[in-house]
């Protein structure tokens, strides 16, 4: 027995599933997961000396890589000086000015500690600011595990086939109304008869929790349109793309405003932090000062702040982006014409599959070819994890590049998957 196996059994004795977040637990492929005992650049090491090249990157927040040597050097000097204070500090400040400084439409941020955190008080102030309790989501959206969010997500529970979880109120899920991504018609249907009850509608701009769906940016305007006529709030939820696609993520690129956006991973440098940014107005709303009550215990963790500083002042004169472009193209040249494979590509976000139909752009094209969710991904990350490479343990998360990959780590992707 190895001693990933052995660790595994004994975590399942007091660990429901035996890890702490669902995907980790690798259903549905070959294998039991792979127990970490430490990361450096663009590799992984696990606890029976195997060592791995790591294109899932702790999903997402390591756009430099694992213990990259600046974020080390700081989060170490930052340690010295404490490394919780529950009181204001001025790391969290330096971080609002650098993104507030660089993100137009953000004038305001407040810092968290996940994602899910980040989704939860954005809808809570979404509401308190229209007077309406309705949220339109789309279908194949991850937005954390917030109850009223839970309801045709994509990721780990995409990849566990439950639609829905247990344990969510009837009551909650009523207020949560879904659209299919891709499809203005539906929209527009959906706000026909609802538009007066609409507090928000979240998006991925680029959903990436049901494999990488793409979407037309005609769509997304669509979306800010049918909002902005409704005096419904647009929510942006970059927690993936948000300092990964660009500094202003997808927002940026496109040369849109949403009201307000949702961020995780990339910000907290790989430490937990999430953060919600918007207009002053609608900020204001937050205790202190404001009615919506937000807060937390650990929210703006120095350490976490450090790390989170550091890593994005490094990515503020852009040539990082263009770096990852230039090894996401690398990457489409080297699996173009792989047979039976499909990739698709978003900047450092990629996504691969058994299947060589036209690019989807929403669930039901995906859910539709059954062998893209099966036995077609186990035998991808099996080939793969043979050959030295860590893929997401799941068919419908998606792979990062970070700077610390080089072109001989795609070379070995490439080359482990000739041999499917
Ligand atoms: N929104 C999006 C788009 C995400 O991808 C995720 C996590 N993958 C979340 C929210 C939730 O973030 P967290 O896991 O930090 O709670």
């Amino acid at each position: 027995m190895s001693r990933s196996e052995d660790l595994y059994e004994r975590a399942q004795r007091v660990v429901p599933g035996g890890v702490h977040s669902p995907v980790r637990a690798f259903r549905g492929l070959d294998s039991g997961p792979i127990f970490v005992e430490s990361a450096a650049g663009a590799r992984i090491t696990d606890v029976d000396g195997n060592s791995y090249v790591d294109f899932c990157m702790a999903f997402g927040p390591l756009i430099l890589g694992h213990a990259h040597p600046e974020v080390r050097a700081a989060v170490a000097t930052a340690l010295d000086r404490g490394w919780s204070y529950g009181a204001a500090e001025s790391v969290s400040l330096e971080l609002a000015e650098l993104i507030t400084n660089r993100v137009d439409f953000v004038d305001s941020i407040r810092f968290v500690n996940s994602g899910t955190e980040a989704v939860m008080s954005a809808l809570r102030l979404a509401r308190a600011a229209t007077g309406r309790d309705k949220i339109v989501k789309f279908a194949g959206c991850y937005h954390g595990h917030t109850d009223a969010m839970l309801i045709k997500a994509g990721s780990g529970l995409a990849g566990l086939a439950v639609p829905d979880s247990a344990g969510v109120p009837q009551g909650v899920a009523a207020d949560t109304l879904v659209a299919p991504l891709d499809d203005e018609t539906k929209l527009t249907e959906l706000f026909d008869h609802h538009g007066r009850e609409i507090a928000a509608v979240i998006i991925e701009p680029v959903p990436a929790n049901h494999g990488l769906l793409p979407q037309r940016t005609t769509f997304v305007q669509h979306v800010a349109n049918l909002c902005r006529e409704n005096h419904a709030l647009l929510i942006f939820d970059e927690v993936i793309t948000g300092f990964r696609l660009a500094f202003g993520g997808y927002a940026q690129l496109a040369g849109m405003h949403p009201d307000l956006v949702t961020w995780g991973k990339v910000i907290g440098g790989g430490f937990p932090v999430g953060a919600i940014g918007g207009r002053r107005e609608l900020m204001e709303q937050f205790a202190p000062d404001g009615p919506v009550y937000q807060a937390g215990t650990l929210s703006a963790n120095p350490i976490a702040m450090t790390a989170g500083l550091t890593t994005l002042q490094l990515l503020t004169d852009g040539e990082v982006f263009d770096r990852l472009e230039s090894l996401g193209r690398y990457l489409d040249e080297s699996l173009r014409g792989a047979p039976g494979l499909r990739l698709q590509r978003c900047g450092s976000l990629f996504w691969l599959s058994r299947d060589t139909t036209d690019a989807p752009a929403t669930i039901r094209s995906t859910a539709a070819i059954p062998s893209n969710v099966g036995n077609g991904f186990r035998r991808i990350f099996s080939a793969a994890l043979r050959n030295g490479v860590y893929l997401p343990p799941s068919p419908f998360e998606v792979g990062f590049l970070s700077t610390a990959h080089s072109r001989d780590d795609i070379d070995q992707l490439a080359g482990s998957l000739d041999r499917l």
